[in-house]
């Protein structure tokens, strides 16, 4: 894939501009930087705009959870503890959401804490076996609960609610929790 990659800074925002051959631009915040993805021959300065409401308080809330991430308490487990975990967290997920995991996987992703394809196959990042119990349990069930429904819409949270007093707050923790263990060395 040709792209080139070009940093900038909005308003005290820093940035990255990647280019490449896609229709539309994109902005993520994936690791906790802005990256803007742009199809070629378009400029930053017009999402930026647009976007601006939408970038700031999304780079507040990761400024908040820098702050948090600090005291948050962290596991060691073990590759096999964590996988012993979450396969016994497959299991109550599958039985409480009447869905069947077909495969479990545990890796280092690099950008997020998870993620569930249409075949069936959960993956967890191996990163997890930092996280309490309580918010593993929720990783796992966040993404076996995406084998019922695909999109983060409200069918998926209120399928999720059945389970968790407070989803918003599980997944402020668990964006938390990236801070905390990204930035660390154990
Ligand atoms: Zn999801």
């Amino acid at each position: 894939m040709v792209q080139r990659v070009k940093r900038g800074n909005f308003k005290g925002i820093p940035y990255t501009v990647i280019h490449r051959p896609v229709k539309y631009a994109r902005l993520e915040f994936l690791t906790g930087e802005l990256r803007i993805i742009l199809p070629y021959g378009m400029g930053v300065r017009e999402i930026l705009t647009r976007k601006e409401r939408w970038i700031r308080k999304k780079y507040q809330m990761i400024q908040n959870s820098l702050v948090e991430a600090e005291n948050l308490p962290i596991e060691n487990r073990s590759h096999r503890e964590l996988k012993e975990l979450v396969i016994q967290y497959i299991q109550e997920a599958e039985r409480s959401l009447g869905v069947k995991v077909r495969k479990v996987q545990i890796r280092k992703m690099r950008t997020k804490w998870g993620s569930c394809s249409s075949r069936g196959t959960v993956t967890i990042n191996s990163l997890a076996k930092y996280l309490p119990d309580r918010v593993l349990r929720y990783l796992v069930f966040h993404e076996v609960n995406h084998l019922k429904f695909w999109r983060h819409d409200r069918f998926f949270w209120n399928s999720l609610k059945r389970f968790f007093e407070n989803v918003e707050k599980m997944e402020d923790v668990l964006f938390s929790y990236w801070f905390r263990i990204r930035g660390k060395s154990f």
